[in-house]
């Protein structure tokens, strides 16, 4: 069978690393075996030396329903080649250990447990982490002048949906020969596609959006293969390898990535317009509204604004808490994604592990509230806020 060829992300999304299997099943499926067998010492050389392509070991990556899934994933980030991971952060730590040992530049926010790795963990490994401000690019010329080899951002950040400008700081890393890396998982590659934008990797906690259902852990990264290279030894000796079983969910839920993610696009967008005119609401938090700060970058370099939705509730902490456990639609629950709509408060979830003033720094309140928007009836997820912030 030939392999189908498409510039379209929801074709590719279906039929991209599914065709390979013997037995002409429609999708890869779950090889849940730990290791593969050879005919010979000879075969069974060939494939450790990579003489040969060939299934080896699971925790090496070397298994038929992981390596479908890689392709998927490579196809829809528009990627030369793709790594899965056991999670998001196994992702991410398997990214700074690699190339980050001159350094890493962070620039913007970023979710509470990278930064958490960043600045208490790494440093206990020599990495040091330097942050710059969006607002201070500046900042991250002399960084870099410094030595640092690698440049990390995400946009949209977690909670506040700052919005960076992906090509700008790119240029800037490439201009003093460092690597620049992207948390894409806000944004997914639906909405946003920053390898078109020159970044060098895209990473993405495959937990939310990509597996969207709220049953998948898993991270990805996507490059150049001989980028990813780097760090496959990492995730081999870390033991950081997704287990088949994800992989072949994750592959599965893929398969309706730009169905969802349009939906929750335009969920979050009309949920974002609601809130931004309640009385009960003191700002709203999304890229998508003209009163964002970032509007014109966010119209720029993204596709769709995302199904995320951040606002500051008008009154005291309590109240907020009492508001967001008022909404029956929404679940209060971390994480974010999947098709059923959830919501936080950052200072209990993804930031609790910071200290206040850490907070504080960065513009988290304890009277914010974040939404995950899912693909329920807008009308429905809008009366269920309406009833909660009227109580
Ligand atoms: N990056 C972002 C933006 C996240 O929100 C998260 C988790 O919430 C992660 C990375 C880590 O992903 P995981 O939980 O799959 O390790």
């Amino acid at each position: 069978m030939q392999e189908k060829t498409t510039t379209d992300l929801s074709t590719t999304c279906i039929h991209s690393g599914d065709l390979k299997d013997s037995h002409g099943a429609v999708h890869m499926p779950l090889y849940d075996a730990t290791t593969f067998r050879f005919s010979s010492t000879e075969q069974l050389l060939e494939v450790i030396d990579g003489k040969r392509a060939g299934y080896l070991y699971t925790r090496y990556g070397m298994n038929p329903t992981i390596i479908s899934l890689e392709e998927k994933i490579a196809a829809i980030d528009g990627a030369e080649a793709a790594l899965a991971f056991g999670a998001g952060m196994a992702a991410l730590s398997a990214l700074f250990l690699a190339c980050g040992t001159h350094g890493i530049a962070c620039v913007g926010d970023v979710y509470g447990g990278t930064l958490e790795l960043l600045d208490r963990q790494l440093p206990g490994l020599g990495i040091k982490t330097h942050h710059v401000s969006p607002q201070k690019l500046e900042t991250l010329e002399t960084v870099l002048s410094g030595g640092v080899k690698l440049v990390f951002f995400e946009t949209p950040s977690n909670p506040l949906l700052e919005v960076i400008d992906i090509r700008k700081v790119t240029d800037i890393a490439h201009r003093h020969g460092a690597l620049a890396a992207i948390d894409n998982t806000f944004a997914s590659p639906v909405n946003q596609r920053p390898l078109e934008l020159g970044v060098d990797f895209t990473m993405q906690s495959a937990t939310k959006y990509l597996g969207g259902h709220s049953s998948v852990t898993g991270g990805v990264i996507s490059a150049k293969a001989a980028l990813l290279e780097r760090i496959k030894p990492w995730r081999k000796n870390l033991g950081q390898m997704i287990s088949p079983d994800q992989a072949h969910r994750l592959a599965s839920q893929l398969g309706t990535l730009s169905l969802r993610v349009e939906k929750q696009n335009a969920n979050a967008f009309a949920i974002a317009k609601f809130l931004a005119v309640h009385p009960k609401v003191s700002r709203v938090f999304y890229p998508g509204l003209p009163s964002h700060p970032n509007h014109e970058v966010a119209k720029r370099q993204m596709s769709g604004f995302g199904g995320m939705v951040t606002f500051d509730y008008k009154g005291s902490s309590a109240d907020s808490t009492r508001v967001i456990e008022k909404l029956k639609i929404f679940s209060l629950a971390p994480s974010l994604g999947g098709v059923e709509s959830l919501v936080t408060q950052p200072h209990t979830t993804s930031h609790h592990d910071l200290s206040a003033a850490e907070r504080a720094e960065i513009g988290i309140t304890d009277t914010m509230a974040r939404l995950s928007v899912g693909i329920e009836n807008e009308t429905d997820l809008i009366a269920d806020l309406e009833q909660a912030l009227d109580s």
